[in-house]
Parts: structure tokens; C-alpha cells; sequence
């Protein structure tokens, strides 16, 4: 079993054994947890509010 997970922005595949920034997203009643590849890639997809 892997352990990678693809990045919100770009989709780039990284270990997530290791720490790496998150966002959450509040849809309603239901929090959505989007994790990036590195802080730039979270910082540009809040920058664009995840519409891109
Ligand atoms: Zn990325």
C-alpha cells in the first residue's frame, strides 16, 4: 500500500509520509481538506480560490 497523495493544484504525486501544507475548505456543513505538494502550490491555489 502507497502512501501518496496528489497535489490540489498541479497534480503532481508526492509521499505524504512526510509533512506537507493543507487547506480546508468549508462547503456548507461539510469540511473539504485539499493537500498541496508545496506551500507555493497552496498559495497560488488560494490566490485563485481553487476556480482555475
Ligand atoms: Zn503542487
Amino acid at each position: 500500500m502507497t502512501n501518496s497523495k496528489t497535489c490540489a493544484r498541479c497534480g503532481e504525486e508526492f509521499d505524504a509520509s512526510e509533512w506537507y501544507p493543507t487547506a480546508a475548505r468549508h462547503d456548507g456543513e461539510s469540511v473539504e481538506l485539499f493537500v498541496f505538494c508545496s506551500p507555493e502550490c497552496r498559495d497560488a491555489w488560494e490566490a485563485a480560490d481553487g476556480t482555475d
